[in-house]
């Protein structure tokens, strides 16, 4: 798989042969002339960093692509244009403009994974998650999302995922307690656990034992199993309730 790394001031697409990974860091408005061509290409991997473009419109992707990163690109607020890409199958998004609207990405039927990502500041917000509730999509990943007031409610409602890689802590519980009532996969990964350790978190200063990570707490998330039992027991109850409601609430829709 040939690969091939440039900017969009020096890239030449009719020097570029049978690249078949191409990564363009910058792509400024100057530079877009440069990119024609670029959708005959026979890509299957493309990668854009640093684009200057409020929307993808101005960008010829070649329908022969299977993977898509697009990032670093502060500009970028929606995605409209992407196209068809009948043979996309992964598209990531990483600390993209704020907010970005992925209503576009309901035209890649194919699509299988999906990763969509901020960065360390305040996170990505979306417009919506809406777009992807009738897509064949098998994995999603929402990290670093200012979700506050997003809805995951399509999430509940995406038929085929198999594995969601969902930040709890960026969510309200209601809404994550929809995802667990229609997926139980997802409920038994939220419930589940984790053991802290050493070194990332102190032990339990009464009993010694590493403490379990709560998904549900920003400010208390750290809790002794066996010390703590109690409170611990009564988070997880609450959301269990949370889980039941959104249950009833499917059933009587
Ligand atoms: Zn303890």
């Amino acid at each position: 798989m040939p690969f091939h790394r440039t900017e969009g001031a020096k890239l030449d697409i009719a020097k570029l042969g049978a690249v078949t990974e191409l990564c363009i860091n910058t792509v400024r408005k100057a530079d877009l002339k440069n990119l024609v061509g670029l959708h005959q290409l026979p890509l299957e991997h493309l990668e854009l960093r640093w684009l200057s473009a409020p929307d993808l419109r101005d960008m010829p992707f070649p329908p022969s692509l299977i993977s898509l990163r697009i990032w670093h690109s502060s500009k970028l607020k929606s995605l409209d244009g992407i196209g068809e890409l009948p043979n996309l199958k992964t598209l990531e998004l990483r600390e993209n403009g704020q907010p970005l609207d992925i209503s576009a990405i309901s035209q890649l039927e194919n699509l299988e994974e999906l990763s969509i990502e901020g960065g360390y500041g305040a996170g990505q917000r979306i417009v919506s998650l809406f777009p992807l509730q009738n897509m064949k999509i098998t994995t999603l990943v929402l990290s670093a999302i200012d979700g506050k007031e997003l809805d995951l409610e399509p999430v509940a409602r995406m038929s085929s995922l198999r594995t969601a890689d969902i930040a709890p802590l960026n969510f309200e519980h209601v809404e994550l307690a929809k995802v667990a009532a229609a997926k139980p996969w997802f409920f038994e990964a939220l419930m589940d656990l984790e053991t802290a350790k050493d070194g990332f978190a102190k032990r339990c200063a009464k009993c010694g034992d590493r403490k379990k990570m709560l998904f549900l707490r920003k400010k208390k998330w750290l809790w002794c199993e066996v010390c703590e039992s109690k409170g611990l027991q009564r988070n997880l109850d609450y959301f269990r309730d949370l889980v039941a409601a959104a249950a009833e609430t499917e059933r009587s829709v």
